[in-house]
């Protein structure tokens, strides 16, 4: 299973699509995840730009 990262908001889908901002601006080139569950209560969702739950890379290339 191969899942690619929104160049966007680094939102990580298996789609081809985000989910969050309905890019097809995908990479399949990034590295580390975080996993955000409640972005308002989160100092790396914060950091991050995420306003939305749900599994984040780190890095896109
Ligand atoms: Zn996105």
């Amino acid at each position: 299973m191969t899942e690619k990262a929104c160049r966007n908001c680094h939102m990580i889908t298996p789609g081809s699509v985000c989910p969050v901002c309905k890019t097809s601006s995908l990479s399949s080139d990034w590295a580390g995840y975080v996993i955000i569950l409640d972005p308002a209560n989160s100092a790396i969702a914060q950091k991050l730009n995420i306003s939305a739950p749900g599994k984040y890379a780190l890095r896109v290339r």
